[in-house]
């Protein structure tokens, strides 16, 4: 059976959990397309118009491919898609991202109705852990969901619901699971992480994820820990502190959205162009060499031309390593659909336009500043003969080795730029 995923990491390891449980039971999972398989599992995404579009086409594929199949549509489309949307499409059944611990349950009563679960499903791409289960390079252990932010363009609220934290010990030994089938990295999802541990009564100064960070660093021993987003208000000393322990990845993901306090008001974003600043100079205080990444949004009702100037200025100087450049996407329930001042489509795409051309740039930058630096690469696997994997701060590398460098951590000479990273030379085993 095949287990689609679209959107977030948050999703990446919903779904992971869902082929490990699937996978336990003996069934082959695989995490693309393919013909013939008994069942799809299509895990969406719903963060703007054009992720529905691919959740739609998703379902779609999936019959044609396999057109007895058992389709599950799943994820933040299942929430805000129309009653309706299962016959329009094609899908045997529709389920909240809160009905997903049922999926596993529902199939193999299904496949197991028709027999050999094996029957129309090649051999899943990934190797195996000891455990049997599916060995990913990189497990995204998801520690939060949900979130009680209410930003006026964000639709996840409505398809995640209020945050819950998972408990610091159900984290811990999932981690030492990973660890136990070879994991090298986790990387720790949630909607929002800084909330971790606020709906557990923690007190203020105690949330986010700084607890859950010691209590891994002392409790595991894998090489990596990566954590996914965080607010610029979640960056602090006290947090920063932990970073001195080199199994934390020198990578920070801390969407901006805009650089002007015009907009992040109304956006109802809980910093300010300043706070901004002050949270990149104190990761840069504490770590000068680590990725910092973003998330921005063009054209947000009533952006003018000044807050957008604003905007790329603030990414100019923040050198970011990467930015995710998104055109305001109308959403409904959220409170900027029912904003004035909409933009028209072309103000957006000129202005997507500028964003793009300055993540080229950024990106760039950083990775030629780590040109003849040697980085530890965790090697993931081999595509038309190249492997490819990622450093600590998030660079890409690919490689030519004749050695089998599948989910090995080496240290590489990061030579020239290639595609979206660099070339290296991997160091001799
Ligand atoms: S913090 Fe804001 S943007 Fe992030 S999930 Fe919550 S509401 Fe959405």
């Amino acid at each position: 059976m095949a287990v689609l995923t679209l959107g977030c990491k948050l999703n990446q390891s919903d779904s992971e959990a869902l082929a490990r449980r699937l996978a336990g039971e003996g069934v082959r999972v695989v995490d693309r397309p393919v013909r013939g398989a008994q069942a799809f599992v299509i895990n969406t995404c719903s963060v703007t118009h054009v992720a529905d579009r691919k959740a739609r086409h998703l379902v779609r594929l999936a019959r044609r491919l396999s057109p007895d199949a058992e389709i599950v549509l799943t994820g933040c489309y299942a929430e805000t898609a129309p009653a309706d949307i299962a016959g329009v499409i094609g899908a045997d059944a529709v389920l909240a991202n809160a009905e997903k611990p049922q999926i596993a349950e529902r199939l193999l009563s299904r496949l197991e109705d028709r027999g050999d679960p094996y029957a129309g499903c090649p051999t899943p791409v990934r190797p195996t852990g000891p455990s049997g289960n599916p060995l990913r390079t990189r497990a995204f252990i998801k520690i939060q969901e949900g979130c009680d932010e209410l930003c006026a363009f964000c639709i996840v609220p409505y398809t995640r619901g209020r945050e819950q934290s998972v408990p610091i010990a159900d984290v811990v030994s999932q981690v030492q699971e990973r660890e136990a089938d070879g994991v090298l990295e986790v990387v720790l999802t949630g909607t929002q992480l800084g909330n971790y541990g606020r709906d557990l009564g923690w007190p203020r100064e105690e949330q986010g994820p700084r607890r859950l960070l010691a209590e891994l660093l002392q409790r595991t021993s894998l090489p990596r820990i990566r954590t996914s987003s965080l607010q610029a208000q979640d960056i602090g000393t006290h947090l920063l502190a932990l970073w001195s322990d080199p199994r934390l990845c020198p990578h920070f993901h801390i969407p901006l959205q805009s650089g002007s306090d015009a907009v992040l008001g109304p956006m109802r974003r809980r910093y300010s162009a300043d706070e901004y600043r002050r949270a990149v100079s104190l990761i840069r205080k504490h770590l000068p060499a680590a990725a910092i990444t973003t998330d921005v949004i063009a054209g947000f009702p009533g952006e003018t031309d000044a807050d957008f100037e604003a905007t790329l200025r603030l990414c100019e100087e923040s050198s970011f390593a990467d930015m995710h450049c998104f055109p305001y996407s109308r959403r409904p329930h959220t409170g900027a659909d029912r904003m004035d001042g909409h933009l028209p489509p072309q103000t957006r795409r000129e202005r997507l336009e500028r964003l793009l051309t300055l993540q080229k740039r950024s990106s760039k930058a950083h990775r030629q500043g780590r040109l003849g630096d040697t980085a530890d690469v965790l090697w993931e696997e081999q595509t038309e003969g190249r492997w490819q994997g990622l450093t600590g701060d998030y660079v890409r590398v690919y490689a030519s080795s004749d050695s089998d460098l599948t989910n090995r951590l080496t240290a590489a000479r990061l030579e020239r730029l290639e595609g979206e990273g660099v070339y290296g030379v991997p160091a001799p085993p």
